[in-house]
């Protein structure tokens, strides 16, 4: 019998060839406890499961641009000469027409100049793991020794730069550093001097495996209303000055939605199950967020990977976003943007109802209401094909306006703003 779960053209799976493993302890890493699922395991992706993860990758794809995800635990713990054979595979494997790339996500760390060259001659693209200026940074990402590690990362940023490698940010946004989104942003804008940004929140339950149980979260983990201050600060900061010039992920994801666009995150699709995670023992899983016994979907040594993402396990999965969204969801006017966000973090019990709520939705509320004038705005300039940069100039020319409209006011007139208050009770209160 033919499966009735249709086989997606694309999707992406996050691989993690060393496992957990990495020679960093950052406080909040829900990774690292994975260990304790595989008792006696030396977490090293052997060749066998490299070749047949790659071969099957490749041809389960239907579209002509593949990208293989390298990830951790610390994914430079395996060395170079692994990562040679992952591109011979490629080689190997690739058909013609086919695009390969290679984005790999690490600490910065280890990076020396052979990595770098060996990212440069094989045009990886890097993410590298900072959050922001150094006391924020070491707030919470540590080695096992308890030890800081932004000095270590900003020479790795610099070895990327010298050798011209293409990087981009991933910042996690959590205790040490939510309330202080313009010092973060000017940071990688004018320091790290990145064009790309993601700002990951850190909602982190409070257990010992590091599986999405329990309600509690740890005390690293950002509030919503910490959560939507700081990217509503981060936005500001970036609509006067930005725009075009720097990108931030959730920025580039909301201005597609307004555009009438899917989101092209999973955290904001309406349903989940297209980014899968696969261990380095090439045990499967539904998503990288979800390494855990219950959303095991096999092994591709065993099963073929075709099946297994295709299945009816990871169907029901990625279904399950969207079924579960609760009332207050499904009422909700950000909903085209948000679509409750990550399942993983909807642990908030609502009165009457058994769905739960995302832990960031005020956060989301608040940010996604901010940012609506101004992404339609963007939107009208990409429908008259001109770029949604011009969105800084005409805010520019209505702060110019307003301006001089306030210069003209005596203190006494109704307050130019409409309000509906005298001028001196309202803006032009000293
Ligand atoms: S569970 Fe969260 S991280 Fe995983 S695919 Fe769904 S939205 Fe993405
Ligand atoms: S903002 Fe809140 S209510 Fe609205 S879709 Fe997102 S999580 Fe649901």
């Amino acid at each position: 019998m033919s499966n009735p779960y249709p086989m997606p053209r694309a999707f992406h799976i996050m691989t993690k060839p060393r496992g957990p493993i990495c020679n960093l302890n950052c406080d909040y890493c829900y990774y690292i406890p994975k260990v304790q699922m595989y008792p006696g395991s030396d977490f090293r992706m052997t060749d066998e499961v490299l070749e047949s993860f790659t071969r099957q990758y490749m041809a389960a794809q239907q579209v002509p641009e593949i990208t293989f995800g390298w990830q951790g635990g610390e994914p430079l713990l395996m060395g170079i000469p692994f990562f040679e054979r992952a591109l011979e595979f490629q080689e190997k494997y690739h058909h013609p027409g086919m695009h390969i790339i290679n984005t790999l996500q690490t600490n910065g760390t280890l990076i020396d100049d052979a990595w770098t060259e060996f990212f440069h001659r094989h045009n990886f693209l890097i993410g590298l793991s900072m959050d922001g200026p150094q006391a924020m940074h070491d707030a919470f990402r540590v080695d096992k020794g308890g030890h800081p590690s932004w000095e270590r990362v900003m020479r790795g940023l610099h070895l990327l730069q010298s050798h011209q490698v293409e990087y981009n940010i991933l910042c996690t946004v959590h205790q040490a550093n939510a309330l202080h989104p313009v010092e973060v942003y000017r940071f990688f804008r004018d320091e790290v001097k990145t064009k790309f940004i993601q700002f990951i929140p850190i909602v982190r339950r409070n257990n010992e495996t590091g599986h999405q149980e329990g309600l509690e979260l740890t005390h690293h983990s950002v509030t919503a209303k910490q959560y939507g201050d700081f990217l509503i600060g981060v936005f500001d900061e970036w609509l006067q000055h930005d725009v075009g010039q720097i990108f931030v992920q959730i920025f580039d994801v909301a201005l597609a939605a307004w555009f009438g666009q899917q989101p092209g995150l999973c955290v904001f699709e309406p349903t989940c199950g297209l980014g899968l995670a696969m261990e380095h023992n090439g045990d499967l899983y539904a998503c990288d967020h979800y390494v855990e016994p219950h959303y095991k979907l096999g092994n591709i040594m065993g099963t073929p990977l075709i099946e297994m993402v295709a299945s009816k396990e990871q169907f029901k999965f990625g279904r399950a976003k969207f079924d579960t969204l609760p009332q207050q969801c499904l009422d909700c006017e950000v909903r085209f943007i948000c679509n409750g966000g990550c399942p993983k973090n909807r642990v908030l019990t609502i009165e009457g109802e058994e769905t739960r709520l995302n832990y960031l939705c005020a956060g989301y509320k608040a940010f996604f209401n901010h940012i609506d004038r101004p992404m339609r705005m963007m939107v009208e300039e990409l429908h008259q094909h001109r770029a949604p940069a011009n969105v800084m100039y005409r805010l520019a020319q209505e702060r110019a306006a307003q301006e001089q409209r306030f210069v003209k006011i005596g203190r006494n007139d109704p307050c130019p703003c409409g309000s509906g208050k005298k001028f001196k009770h309202c803006h032009g209160k000293k």
